[in-house]
């Protein structure tokens, strides 16, 4: 599965080196995400309180950082997610950075849905930058190729 997924992701991002940043709440899927593409390894740094993404290089031209939002020990209140997103896009490293949104577990009775997640987050006011947002659900790998289609088309056309 793994090679395969390799393949499909020289196509899909070809030669064009990309660096992604994986953000979101504690328990929100992001390894599950990572581990279901087989990205490469997870590991929790103490000090930094992050997972970060080894061996990218396995990827080709494609580097993941995974870094928790809040980071594992101090979880935010949910209603401040809303805050720390639109804060963290203002960052001057992430000036440009086209934004896709997995909002996970769709499986789950009681999901929010696109459009729900759209209005809790406030992604209309996004301003300046490309974003998507995307039903998932990383136990059964649903959705997540659409979303990285959506950003691979969107990094070639000269998006970020
Ligand atoms: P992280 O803290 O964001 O890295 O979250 P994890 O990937 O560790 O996932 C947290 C928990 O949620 C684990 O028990 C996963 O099995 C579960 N999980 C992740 N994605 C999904 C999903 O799409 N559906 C369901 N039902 N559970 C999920």
């Amino acid at each position: 599965m793994g090679i395969l997924f390799t393949k499909m992701f020289s196509s899909l991002f070809g030669n064009k080196e990309a660096r992604i940043l994986v953000l979101g709440l504690d328990n929100a899927g992001k390894t599950t995400i990572l581990y279901r593409l087989q990205m490469g390894e997870v590991v929790h740094d103490s000090k930094l309180q992050l997972d970060l993404m080894l061996r990218p290089c396995s990827y080709n031209n494609i580097k993941f950082q995974v870094w928790d939002l809040g980071g594992q020990t101090s979880i935010r209140p949910y209603w401040r997610s809303k805050e720390e997103f639109h804060a963290i896009l203002e960052e001057e490293e992430l000036k440009g950075a086209v934004v896709l949104i997995f909002a996970n577990k769709q499986d789950l009775p009681g999901a929010l849905d696109d459009a729900a997640i759209t209005e809790a987050l406030e992604l209309h006011k996004i301003k300046n930058r490309q974003w998507s947002i995307f039903k998932t659900s990383a136990i059964k790998g649903e959705g997540l190729f659409e979303g990285l289609d959506w950003l691979s088309n969107t990094l070639k056309s000269g998006g970020g």
